[in-house]
């Protein structure tokens, strides 16, 4: 998979893309994440992104001009599935938009700052507005580096146990069950002793048990959905 991401702030995203999962993913040729500085399609000596808004109002508002020659040069290179803003108001962040957008091949995603982009962008190129949640940060490369990390874990090849993904929070709308290693005993807390058994049959039936259990405690409108 390609991702390329529009940013006035490319410094932001150097370290999330640099280790982990996703550098995995980059070794393996898996993901090809490449990030765009919009200040080189800035306007004029000073390379401006960004100006008042019309109509008056604090806060600065980025260019369209800028964000339109970026987008167009890209595009001029490969077609997107999606060309995606990052947004307080688009579709909220959740497992089965991942899931849809880790099954495309070529992704757009820009990265706002200030108030936010011209709205004739959003009008002429965005195809998919999506939030990380109900807050507001000050910009989004936070935003797109979540959003790259959940799309780029789900890649075939990405984790070391193909499955394992399958098995995550959210994915059968259950939080998943929880999880121990060594020391068998810690502090005086034990595992619980199914998992000790060996019994593959009554772990799995343990493991379903505890998320419906934490889903109904923590999380029941996952349950009531559909
Ligand atoms: N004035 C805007 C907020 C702008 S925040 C409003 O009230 O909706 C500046 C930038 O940060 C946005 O352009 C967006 O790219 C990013 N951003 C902030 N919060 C975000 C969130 N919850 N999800 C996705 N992107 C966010």
């Amino acid at each position: 998979m390609h991702i390329d991401i529009i940013s006035a702030l490319p410094e932001l995203l150097v370290s999330p893309f640099g280790h982990s999962i996703l550098k995995r993913a980059h070794d393996k040729g898996l993901l090809d994440v490449r990030v765009h500085d919009l200040r080189e399609f800035g306007l004029g000596r000073h390379k401006q992104i960004d100006d008042y808004q019309f109509g008056g109002g604090a806060g600065m508002v980025m260019m369209a001009e800028p964000l339109a020659n970026a987008i167009e040069s890209l595009q001029a290179e490969r077609r997107y599935d999606e060309i995606i803003y990052m947004t307080p108001d688009g579709e909220t962040l959740r497992q089965p938009l991942a899931n849809r957008l880790s099954m495309y091949d070529n992704l757009l995603i820009i990265a706002g700052h200030y108030k936010g982009i011209d709205e004739r962008i959003r009008e002429e190129f965005v195809t998919l507005e999506i939030s990380i949640g109900d807050y507001v940060l000050s910009g989004g490369e936070l935003p797109a580096a979540v959003l790259v990390d959940a799309i780029g874990r789900l890649l075939p090849g990405v984790l070391n146990d193909e499955t394992s993904a399958l098995f995550d929070s959210f994915q059968d709308d259950l939080l998943a069950p929880p999880v121990y290693t060594r020391p068998a005993e810690f502090r005086g807390r034990k595992v619980p002793d199914v998992l000790m058994s060996g019994h593959f049959k009554n772990i799995e039936e343990w493991r379903l048990e505890q998320s419906l259990q934490r889903t109904r405690e923590r999380r029941p409108d996952l349950l009531e959905e559909e």
